[in-house]
């Protein structure tokens, strides 16, 4: 609505925005034409991407700040901010990198198409490789007037700690700059809710989310029952930059693009970076690839129809979306996703999968508002339940879970490759979670931390919800996972674990996910020696006493309880309890609806 009237204010707008399919925007467009009023600009707008809006389509932020600046134009800026990427850029805890070296060269990938995208539409993207505060403070200086008097930036609005307290310094450098106080904070810096797929606003829930559920499914049936998801916004037909208002010192910003080199990693992180996939599928950075990934994974390959039974596998390119890391970075819209399976739907097939994965989806937008409503004790040791249990840390146990190196296959598979890709699946990060968390008790931010600079899907929201999550510290029913019965059942015949580890090639089946039960004849004949060529298990294998929760389903993601070590399928788990019975009620298929 507020969209609505500020559109209406521009006849025949510079930076017009379209849609593919006459829906949603059309709308509004349609009511801009029928308007008397003729085109008067307001202010100068600086639309500050971060890095969780990287992308041209259905971007909230963006929309406003085209509809903000009328005929005047938007000016793009990014930032490389040395608080994250490079190696000074070190968490506090275990002095991890804020950024790994394959998440910053997919960040470069990301703004370099943003940048492209952008001319492509006659506009432009200033890059620095500089905190914002410092470098859209200078912004505003160099540029003068109209900036200081009426100059604004629009962002993207996050909801943690590190990024709030980056847009505080900016309206403060900002304030400062235009006159100390003589602007209210507000006019000077605006931030709008995007990224997820249901909008804050539309949340049946109070102001700050203070009667938000802590667990999942109650979440998601309130929300899939009273809410609906908004159809996308298509990207700007097209746009114009106000060039004649930058100096020159600030247009070598407009094509100034820093090297790996250049924000502080090494020449051999560089190398690093370029090992950034898995299978034949590749991580490029950027709107365009994740476009492609979704069109292929939906429409080429055709997999959406088979999403919910393939989703718990590790092994291959399309067990699941692999939309991760573009999304995270805002390079595709979950909103476009949602539409995208609906047509699916209505063109090819509709069941179980096809709903699945607007499902999964909707964890990610429960991470997003449960870190709004927690604030920061999702980074706190005891969680947002304020749990007094005293974590262990003992650096030799984590340095081998981060090496692949604890004798436990399965664990050890995940975390090469991982290493090795920057990816991980969804069943994997699961069980490496509960291992260095349950198993070896050790303080779980120092594996949140470490994901935090290897995943190249990496977002705040969803990885310190889930680790606070898997680690028990958000509420709920503690999920500690049977290691060796998650890998019988998810990987079967033990191609995953051979596939990470060369030392287990040899090493038949019934072995494979436990080899500290071959002999050491055994040992020899298969070519894997305990403590030489494979590690001896760092902690006492976990068998619990029949099915018990060591299925490990959690909070209704994953296949149904397959009978344990027995491997008997067709007969019930006499040992399912009341946790595992709500579990399996949050696998029933729900839906969703797009306005
Ligand atoms: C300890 C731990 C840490 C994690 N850290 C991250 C992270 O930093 N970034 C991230 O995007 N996901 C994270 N996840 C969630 C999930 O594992 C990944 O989103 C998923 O594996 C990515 O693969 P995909 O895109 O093929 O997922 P799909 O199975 O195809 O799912 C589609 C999308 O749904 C969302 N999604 C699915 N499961 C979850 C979930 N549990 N929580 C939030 N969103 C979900 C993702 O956006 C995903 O791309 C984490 C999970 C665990 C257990």
């Amino acid at each position: 609505m507020v969209l609505a009237l500020v559109l209406c204010n521009h006849a025949t707008p510079v930076n017009s925005l379209a849609t593919p399919n006459g829906d949603g925007l059309k709308k509004v467009y349609t009511m801009s034409t029928s308007s008397k009023a003729t085109t008067a600009t307001k202010s100068l707008v600086v639309h500050w991407f971060r890095l969780g809006d990287m992308r041209l389509h259905d971007n909230p932020a963006l929309q406003k700040s085209i509809l903000l600046a009328g005929n005047q134009g938007i000016i793009p800026v990014f930032c490389f901010d040395p608080r994250i990427f490079g190696n000074q850029a070190q968490s506090r805890l275990g002095q991890e990198l804020k950024c790994g070296p394959k998440r910053a060269q997919f960040v470069l990938e990301s703004v370099a198409d943003l940048r492209a995208n952008l001319e492509r539409k006659g506009s432009g993207l200033l890059v620095a490789h500089a905190k914002p505060e410092d470098f859209l403070g200078d912004l505003f200086e160099k540029v003068g007037e109209p900036a200081l008097t009426n100059g604004k930036v629009i962002c993207q609005e996050e909801v943690c700690s590190e990024e709030q307290a980056v847009v505080r310094a900016v309206q403060n450098a900002l304030s400062s700059r235009c006159g100390n106080g003589k602007r209210p904070k507000a006019t000077l810096l605006q931030t709008v809710w995007g990224s997820t797929l249901y909008d804050l606003e539309d949340l049946p829930y109070m102001a700050g989310l203070t009667d938000m559920p802590d667990t999942f499914t109650p979440f998601r049936n309130k929300v899939e029952k009273k809410c609906e998801v908004k159809s996308p916004v298509a990207a700007p037909n097209s746009l114009k930059l106000p060039k004649e208002l930058l100096p020159s010192t600030l247009q070598s910003h407009l094509t100034y693009m820093p090297t790996l080199l250049d924000l502080g990693y090494t020449s051999e992180q560089v190398e690093e970076s370029k090992q950034k996939s898995i299978g034949n599928l590749e991580f490029v950075g950027g709107e365009t690839a994740g476009l492609n990934r979704m069109k292929d994974y939906i429409f080429t390959q055709d997999r959406l129809k088979v999403y919910f039974d393939t989703r718990n596998g590790m092994l291959g390119d399309d067990y699941s979306s692999k939309f991760a890391p573009w999304l995270a970075h805002g390079n595709l819209s979950p909103r476009l996703i949602a539409q995208e399976c609906k047509r699916y739907e209505e063109e090819r097939v509709a069941n179980k999968s096809t709903y699945w994965l607007i499902f999964e989806l909707l964890w990610r937008d429960f991470f997003k508002f449960f870190a709004l409503k927690q604030g920061t004790a999702i980074f706190f040791p005891g969680g947002t339940v304020g749990s007094d249990k005293q974590w262990k840390h003992y650096e030799k146990n984590v340095h081998a879970w981060k090496q692949g190196k604890t004798g436990f296959p399965l664990v050890d598979a995940n975390m090469r490759e991982l290493a090795a890709s920057g990816f991980m699946s969804n069943r994997g990060r699961q069980n490496v979670c509960s291992f260095l968390a349950l198993e070896l008790n050790q303080d779980w931010r120092y594996g949140a931390e470490y994901f935090e600079n290897i995943l190249l899907d990496f977002d705040v929201y969803s990885n310190w919800g889930n680790w606070c999550s898997g680690a028990g510290m958000t509420g709920g029913r503690l999920n500690r996972f049977n290691i060796v019965k998650q890998s019988k059942d998810y990987d079967q015949h033990g191609d995953y674990v051979r596939h990470w580890l060369p030392e287990l090639k040899n090493v038949p089946k019934e072995f494979v996910h436990e080899p500290w039960k071959m002999t050491q004849f055994q040992q020899m004949e298969y070519g894997c020696r305990l403590g030489v060529d494979y590690p001896i298990p760092i902690a006492k294998p976990y068998y619990p006493g029949g099915g018990g929760k060591g299925g490990g389903e959690k909070n209704g993601k994953g296949q149904p309880h397959k009978g344990g070590r027995n491997n008997n399928r067709n007969k019930p788990n006499p040992n399912r309890g009341r946790g595992q019975r709500q579990d399996m009620k949050s696998l029933k298929e729900g839906t969703f609806h797009l306005t």
